[in-house]
């Protein structure tokens, strides 16, 4: 069966950066589970994935604009050292959970002086170009609940 709009695709991947570096990869034991169709992979994947079968490999190459976007400077803010007080080994390149007005987010600290901590919101990967190699496990096709609700059930998928 190959991937089209609505199939529900397992697949196996690993995220890596131009280097080549792993910034992320799914497990044997917990593939990635996704509806086809439906934003749920960033768009140059899912387009990459498109008309494929179970056992294909692909291995694609992303612009930043078609994988986590360009770096925005106004997600980088500097804040009183201070703040960080109750963070033991704080260095730079370490991810924390920042509270803002709209919730929680990961945060990379990218500089530390003696008064301030400059943290950054974007994306690890944003502003770079990005590979990520995919095998696809299986392809079935979704439900109509699952359309409905725009994500897979089952193991790997939503749980409810
Ligand atoms: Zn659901």
């Amino acid at each position: 069966m190959k991937i089209s709009k609505n199939s529900v695709v397992t697949i196996d991947y690993q995220l890596m950066d131009a280097e080549g570096n792993v910034h992320e990869a799914s497990t044997a034991q917990e593939p990635w589970v996704y509806l086809h169709g439906h934003g749920q992979v960033i768009p140059g994947v899912e387009a990459a994935l498109e008309g494929k079968e179970a056992g294909t490999e692909v291995e694609i190459e992303l612009e930043a604009d078609k994988a986590y976007g360009h770096h925005d400077e106004e997600l980088t803010t500097e804040v009183p050292r201070s703040a960080f007080e109750q963070i033991k080994n704080l260095e730079v390149g370490m991810r924390l959970a920042a509270e803002a007005p709209d919730g929680s987010h990961m945060v990379t600290v990218t500089e530390i002086t003696d008064d301030a901590v400059t943290v950054d919101a974007n994306h690890p990967l944003a502003g770079q170009k990005v590979r990520i190699r995919t095998k696809v496990r299986e392809v079935r096709e979704a439900t109509e609940e699952e359309i409905e609700h725009g994500h897979a059930h089952g193991p790997g998928g939503h749980q409810h």
